[in-house]
């Protein structure tokens, strides 16, 4: 696969960049690693001083870094701009909580004298492979917690976003980070298994498709490494007879087509209980009759191009596959049609989606919805839980607590009440089933990569 980037919108190939070799990954490890030993040994403060800067400088110039976003994979300059600004938040959040985190954790004992703590402590150089949907913020949700610990990483981004995998590094030299503290390699895939080998790499962390997963997830364990795998979903969008129907078809429209529907947390499944239906289908439409598409640069934009031409086509085929299968599919208006040029895919929502239809299994990466028509909330849950996915999911009722017993019932690793799953610098983010295991941010993702040490100093003498 070769590093480039192709803007989504006028289809120029603007900037290509070679792939590593061999020697040049060897190498990169050989200062990783010796980045290490003075990184990991430096006071936590002076570790967070580099993201406190770096988010500054994310602040400061956020147009700049937008644009390389929109430039490279089509996103709307303002989402752009709220990516940016959720990747300095999650530097600041490591720079606020790293010292607390790595404090460590005495344990109760009955012993009468002594003590037992937990210490915490880096291992060593992450391997990070991450996907082209969030190009900042995906790095930004390992590198802030890692960094701040201690651990190095080598990182691996995706082949379309070559710009922002290189600016980022750039932002944590710029922000005084040494260098082999984040190191971006345009590896091949196959360079993968070179990485992951190296006794001095400590774990590894994907962001991406099932099918990358199994293969990095399979390496990490052909070599024993510890691993963290964030994959796909298909996030239930559970609608009860109670809900606000005009706000829930707004946050609908919203947690399908956002970022072109390629969210990992997109609202993909739309699970509607049968006296709404009709109601939540109407308001549906009228709120993606309001998304506004056009040229991604341009702010007025609300509905952008997908990343690049072959997903469009490939989203197309699955469409069809569904249809094929007995789906019913709709086209739905926008305020203006998709433009002729760009890697447009206009909004379409399957209907009449059986259970045996392939569709239910599978991940719409793109802004297709899926509407199901259900008796009540048990066969809601019933249908949301009939994924081989358990990213995140949500649900919608002017009753709270009614919301949270059904949210206890989702087989998800997230779930929100009365708006799609989101993503803050302060709230954990993680899946299960197929969606992966592990969390990255707050102490969670922090503590993914650390020894967590037992040390024991209890006078055991008398026992003896
Ligand atoms: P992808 O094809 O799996 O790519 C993700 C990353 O994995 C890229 O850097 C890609 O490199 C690399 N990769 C793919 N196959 C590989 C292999 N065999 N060996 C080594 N590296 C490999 O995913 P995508 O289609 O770009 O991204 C969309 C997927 O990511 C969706 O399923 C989405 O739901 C998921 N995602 C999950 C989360 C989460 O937090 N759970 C967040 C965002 C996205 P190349 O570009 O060079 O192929």
């Amino acid at each position: 696969m070769a590093y480039k980037t192709t803007n989504p919108y006028t289809g120029v190939v603007e900037k290509e960049f070679p792939t590593a070799t061999t020697a040049e990954i060897a190498a990169d490890l050989d200062t990783a690693h010796e980045a290490f030993l003075a990184w990991s040994e430096l006071p936590v403060e002076k570790r967070t001083a580099v993201l406190d800067k770096a988010a500054q400088i994310l602040r400061e110039n956020a147009h700049e870094y937008a644009t390389i976003l929109t430039t490279e994979m089509g996103k709307t300059i303002t989402e752009a701009e709220g990516e940016v600004a959720l990747s300095a938040d999650i530097l600041s959040y490591y720079v606020d909580h790293a010292a607390e985190f790595l404090k460590p954790r005495p344990l109760p004992t009955d012993a009468s004298e002594g003590e037992v703590v937990l210490t915490k402590h880096p291992q060593g150089i992450l391997f990070c492979v991450e996907p082209w949907n969030f190009p900042y913020y995906q790095l930004a949700r390992v590198a802030a917690p890692q960094l701040s610990a201690g651990n190095v990483l080598i990182v691996k981004h995706a082949s379309n976003v070559p710009q922002a995998a290189v600016a980022f590094e750039e932002l944590l030299l710029k922000a005084g980070a040494p260098k082999g503290v984040y190191t971006n390699v345009f590896a091949s895939h196959e360079a993968s298994e070179q990485i992951i080998s190296d006794t001095r790499v400590r774990g590894v962390a994907l962001t991406g498709s099932e099918a990358a997963g199994a293969v990095i997830a399979g390496l990490a364990g052909k070599y024993l490494k510890k691993s963290t795998m964030e994959l796909g979903g298909a996030d239930a969008f559970i609608v009860l007879e109670d809900a606000d129907l005009p706000a829930t078809a707004k946050m609908a429209a919203i947690g399908r087509n956002w970022n072109a529907g390629q969210v990992c947390c997109s609202s993909k499944r739309f699970i509607v209980v049968d006296s709404v239906y009709d109601e939540f289908l109407d308001l549906y439409k009228k709120e993606v009759a309001k998304l506004h598409p056009g040229d991604p640069m341009d702010p007025s934009t609300t509905f952008a191009p997908m990343h690049d031409a072959a997903s469009v086509a490939d989203l197309h085929k699955q469409v069809e596959k569904a249809v094929a299968a007995g789906a019913k599919v709709e086209d739905l208006a926008l305020d203006a049609p998709v433009p002729e040029q760009g890697a447009f895919f206009a909004p379409q929502l399957l209907t009449d989606i059986a259970p045996e239809n392939p569709a239910t299994q599978e991940e719409f990466f793109g802004p297709v919805g899926q509407l199901y028509r259900v008796k009540d909330e048990e066969e809601a849950i019933k249908v949301a839980n009939a994924s081989p996915f358990g990213l995140g999911g949500s649900v919608f009722t002017t009753d709270e607590e009614r919301g949270k017993k059904v949210a206890a019932r989702l087989d998800t690793g997230m779930v929100y009440i009365n708006h799609p799953t989101w993503v803050k610098a302060d709230i954990p983010f993680g899946g299960v089933k197929n969606s992966g295991y592990g969390h990255e941010l707050i102490d969670l993702g922090f503590n993914e990569f650390l020894n967590i040490k037992v040390v024991d100093v209890t006078d055991v003498h008398s026992a003896f």
